[in-house]
């Protein structure tokens, strides 16, 4: 898609640090690493976001997410990783193509995971019927 930075990317229009690529799928180093080997993952068929890509797509994406965590992870010595799905621009998703950050974790590197909070069963069970309306 015009003016989409990843596609720009899958095109070879701009540079990147690409790591894997096969017929539906690209992933390359973050410009601006959470961690070492922070990576994302992108369908080359465009689509804002996970819920536009089709469904066939993101069962390519979460294969990839675990072939390509096994080598990053053994690459860069990782004990873990976080796997990061921004999905709107509320949630901080500053691209509008379908990709997954594939963060790796090392013990005590000092991030922190989002604050959780308390929550009272009547609240939650309201919550829980409420989704389950539109599923
Ligand atoms: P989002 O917040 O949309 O989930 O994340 C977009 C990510 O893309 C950011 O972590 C940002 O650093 C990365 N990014 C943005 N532009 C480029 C680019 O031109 N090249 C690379 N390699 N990464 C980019
Ligand atoms: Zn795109």
């Amino acid at each position: 898609m015009e003016d989409c930075i990843f596609c720009k990317i899958i095109n070879k229009e701009i540079p990147a640090d690409i790591i894997y690529e096969d017929e539906n799928l690209l992933a390359f180093l973050d410009i601006r690493p959470v961690n070492k080997g922070h990576a994302l993952l992108i369908p080359k068929k465009h689509a804002a976001d996970m819920t536009s890509s089709d469904d066939e797509t993101l069962s390519q994406l979460i294969v990839g997410v675990k072939k390509l965590a096994q080598a990053i992870m053994t690459a860069t010595g990782a004990a873990g990783f976080n796997l990061g799905v921004n999905t709107g621009a509320a949630s901080g998703q500053v691209v509008f193509h379908t990709h997954f950050h594939i963060i790796p974790r090392f013990a005590n590197d000092g991030l922190k995971s989002w604050p959780h909070s308390d929550s009272e069963p009547k609240t939650r069970a309201d919550v829980a019927a409420e989704i389950k309306k539109f599923l």
